[in-house]
């Protein structure tokens, strides 16, 4: 099995990266998406085995003894997120890359065990109030989750330094292009 490239896109919730995500997908190049799971339930029109593999807590954990995950994470208090080995395996496997939807921690820890073949994207939000905003306005999460949230992408934004590409996230459409310009080039080289 020839293993392709991973492309890990990181960034503090909010910040648009879900939407490059997406934008990324639709272009012509060999690329799928790493469907993660988690502990968490579906979020609006969220289905299983497209946004998420969605377990039971009992079934997350059973997972992780299996050493079923490349990396996993407790990402907020009592929600598990993990990448499972057999999602890499399965989309080498038809000859694709694979794109990461995943936190700061989640995303160097795959950079660290395939350092040549990923290349880390961290996205940037203007500002912590932009980020505010666009997750008041999303409005699926409670107070108290989208503190938990927003302390969290604090903590996240100083990461940024430790990523390959630094995309700021100001301008949609630059953004997009930007993205799409360094993937390319990346999965392109030998
Ligand atoms: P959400 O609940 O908004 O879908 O995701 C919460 C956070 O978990 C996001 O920052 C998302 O990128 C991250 N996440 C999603 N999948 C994974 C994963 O497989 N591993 C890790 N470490 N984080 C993930």
């Amino acid at each position: 099995m020839k293993e392709g490239k991973l492309i890990v896109v990181s960034a503090p919730s909010g910040s648009g990266k879900s939407t490059l995500v997406k934008a990324l997908l639709e272009n012509d190049l060999p690329m799928a998406f790493s469907i993660s799971a988690t502990s968490r339930p579906p979020r609006g029109k969220e289905q299983d085995g497209i946004d998420y593999h969605f377990f039971t807590p009992e079934a997350f954990q059973k997972k992780i003894l299996e050493n079923a995950f490349v990396e996993y994470e407790e990402v907020y208090t009592a929600k598990f997120y993990g990448t499972l080995r057999e999602e890499l395996q399965n989309k080498w496997s038809a000859g694709q890359h694979i794109i990461f939807d995943i936190d700061v921690v989640g995303g160097l820890n795959i950079k660290s065990q395939y350092p040549e073949q990923t290349l880390s994207i961290f996205i940037q939000a203007p500002n912590l109030k932009v980020l505010e905003e666009r997750l008041r306005s999303r409005a699926t999460e409670d107070e108290a989750l989208i503190q938990e949230r927003l302390t969290k992408a604090q903590l996240e934004m100083e990461s940024a330094t430790e990523f390959d590409v630094v995309i700021v996230n100001d301008d949609l459409e630059q953004a997009k292009k930007e993205m799409f310009q360094k993937v390319k080039a990346f999965v392109e080289q030998a």
